[in-house]
């Protein structure tokens, strides 16, 4: 049987035949009407809860345990621990909202007569209760992974209460496909979504492309989360979908020879090949520089405000729209360069970014931030595989900003702020970055040490 969610090893297989491998995520704005606003804030404040009440339950046992140590009980005489598993906590979650779990709570009603459980439990959708159950369940699950050192990276702390004015309202639908069935999360027009529950909301974007590939057997969703930001709701329909088709795969109409990435000293990116002929260049992109100005502009507007005022409650407003705008304009950018990288080359040599980062002029990571190079290593990664183009990574010493493309010469003396590469040994006069990309390209045909070879498909 295939799987909606792709979890288990077996292959996933639309009924067209389509194999779904790659996992993708579609955005929408929504416009909702007052109401339906409304009942998205209503989801948001259901799952909160939920996530709430199992963090509370479950330390509340923890911490008797623990009292009940300090008084010197023991193995059965103390109470008994609670599982904390997805199931367990889905379980516990529905009796305790249907008024069938002890600690369930009770209402009164205006004529004496009591409810157990939820009272508006049925206005909800029931995925709420089930998605907010298995977030809690990770939560705590990865802050004991930390706790015991099982878990890598950075140490993960007891999990938080979600506060009503200080999180992001958000909540999320299961929206698993069923073969033969109508999916449940499923465009209902050209600008519209219907989603279980909320029915059918107005969307800001074109949902053709989602349409198509639900109708095709291209795409299969698993779910859809919604988050309000800076004034809106948004969703994103993940799932997987299928491999693109071989002939956007195909090669023929790319630049065959080698292509070198420079990123940014002086401009963002600098695609070169093996020739010397540069490709694609991105500089300082104007409506990024433009949104970052009105953001710097807007934060000392905030600063300038009285707390508590009326005032300050517009700027932060304000400010917080430039955000968004500029984190919508990085992310475009890097899927523009990503893409364009991966669909007009059919090779790439990038530098090893994790050392890149460290020792190069921040030029780049003023513009993007150091996350975002990690961002754009990763969309690489995958859209290679996508796209069925070479990756190639050079190794982390090649020195691809001193050496001279022309004769190999390593200038040491070569500083920062040397915008043109002027070779002592051969003369040849180069525009640094442009130099560097070239440099990169002549790797794809280097043995690469150090690296794992390039993956061919890394979806
Ligand atoms: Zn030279």
């Amino acid at each position: 049987m295939p799987s909606a969610t792709g979890d288990d090893d077996t292959p996933l297989v639309s009924h067209t035949g389509a194999l779904l491998t790659r996992p993708v995520t579609f955005v929408f704005t929504l416009v909702p009407t007052a109401e339906q606003d409304q009942l998205c804030f209503q989801h948001a404040g259901a799952f909160r809860l939920v996530f709430n009440h199992h963090v509370a339950r479950v330390f509340a046992n923890l911490d008797q345990r623990e009292a009940e140590k300090s008084y010197g009980l023991e193995g059965e005489q103390l109470t008994p621990a609670l599982s904390w598993s997805k199931v367990s906590l889905i379980n516990h979650m529905n009796a305790w909202k249907n008024g069938h779990a002890p600690d369930s709570p009770v209402t009164e009603l205006a004529h004496g007569t009591t409810v157990r459980g939820l009272p508006w439990r049925d206005a909800v959708s029931a995925d709420v209760f089930e998605t907010a159950s298995v977030n809690a369940a990770q939560a705590l699950k990865n802050w004991r992974d930390s706790f015991r050192g099982e878990r890598k990276g950075k140490k993960v702390g007891r999990p938080r209460f979600k506060a009503k004015h200080r999180t992001t309202p958000t909540f999320r639908l299961r929206a698993k496909y069923t073969e033969g069935k109508t999916p449940p999360v499923r465009p209902a027009g050209p600008r519209a979504m219907r989603f279980p529950k909320l029915g059918e909301i107005r969307v800001a974007e074109h949902t053709g492309r989602l349409g198509k590939m639900l109708r095709t057997g291209r795409f299969h969703p698993y779910a859809a989360a919604f988050t309000y930001r800076n004034g809106r709701w948004q969703v994103a329909v993940t799932g997987m979908a299928a491999e693109h088709h071989h002939l956007r795969r195909s090669t023929r109409h790319r630049h065959d020879r080698p292509a070198g990435v420079d990123l940014g000293v002086h401009k963002l990116a600098v695609v070169a090949d093996t020739d010397g002929l540069v490709l694609h260049e991105w500089t300082g992109v104007k409506p990024l520089q433009h949104a970052q100005a009105r953001l710097k502009l807007a934060n000392q507007a905030l600063a300038r405000t009285k707390q508590g005022s009326n005032g300050r409650k517009k700027a932060v407003r304000r400010l917080g729209t430039i955000h968004a705008r500029v984190r919508q304009l990085r992310r475009h950018l890097l899927h523009d360069i990503t893409s364009t990288l991966v669909t007009r080359c059919s090779t790439v040599v990038i530098e090893d970014l994790n050392v890149a980062g460290m020792v190069r002029n921040r030029s780049l990571a003023r513009h993007l931030s150091d996350a975002a190079l990690g961002e754009l290593r990763r969309q690489l990664e995958y859209k290679t595989g996508w796209y069925g183009t070479r990756r190639v990574v050079a190794d982390r010493w090649f020195p691809s900003s001193k050496m001279c493309s022309r004769c190999g010469h390593i200038h040491d003396g070569l500083t920062l702020a040397d915008r043109v590469y002027q070779c002592p040994e051969c003369g040849l006069e180069l525009d640094r970055d442009v130099n560097a990309a070239i440099n990169l390209a002549t790797r794809a045909f280097e043995p690469v040490p150090d690296v794992a070879p390039p993956q061919p498909v890394a979806a």
